[in-house]
């Protein structure tokens, strides 16, 4: 009853969340970065990622990067043995955008799951933060 929004329940793997509408352009997003289906491009569907300015900035520096297909990863604690490439492309390009974003003095690398990590939006994402100096432990 009086649980906060971060530890309500997951809500079914197969629900759509506000990730989808941004992949599929139908609301706006503050776009950084995208794997675009290319004539030749030898990247998988499964492998194309996004990322795209959080709406809620933790730091001067706070990018989403998720996969364009969900294929069943709603957390990372759903990763099995098929999401290894796509979850190694969702590392690779926070390293390549936090270089694109200038990021020289470092970033951290967020991924929260379920309801103890606070995760809010069931649809598998990597927080880049940086521009600041981070504290440690996090809240
Ligand atoms: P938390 O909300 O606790 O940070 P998550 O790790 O699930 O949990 O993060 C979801 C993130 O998605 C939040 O940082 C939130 O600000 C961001 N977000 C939600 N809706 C949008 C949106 N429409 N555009 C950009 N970012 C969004």
């Amino acid at each position: 009853e009086a649980a906060i929004a971060a530890a309500a329940a997951p809500p079914p793997a197969d629900a759509p969340t506000i990730f989808d509408k941004i992949i599929n352009k139908e609301i706006p997003a503050n776009i950084v970065y995208e794997d675009d289906k290319r004539p030749f491009s030898a990247l998988p569907d499964l492998q194309r990622v996004l990322a795209f300015r959080d709406i809620n900035p933790q730091a001067p520096t706070h990018i989403l990067i998720i996969p364009k297909v969900r294929d069943g990863l709603t957390g990372l604690s759903k990763a099995e043995e098929r999401h290894i490439d796509i979850l190694g492309r969702l590392l690779y390009t926070a390293n390549v955008i936090a270089k694109q974003e200038g990021l020289d003095d470092g970033f951290r690398i967020v991924i929260n799951d379920g309801p103890n990590g606070c995760q809010s939006v069931y649809h598998i994402h990597v927080h880049l933060l940086g521009g600041r100096q981070m504290n440690w432990p996090p809240g």
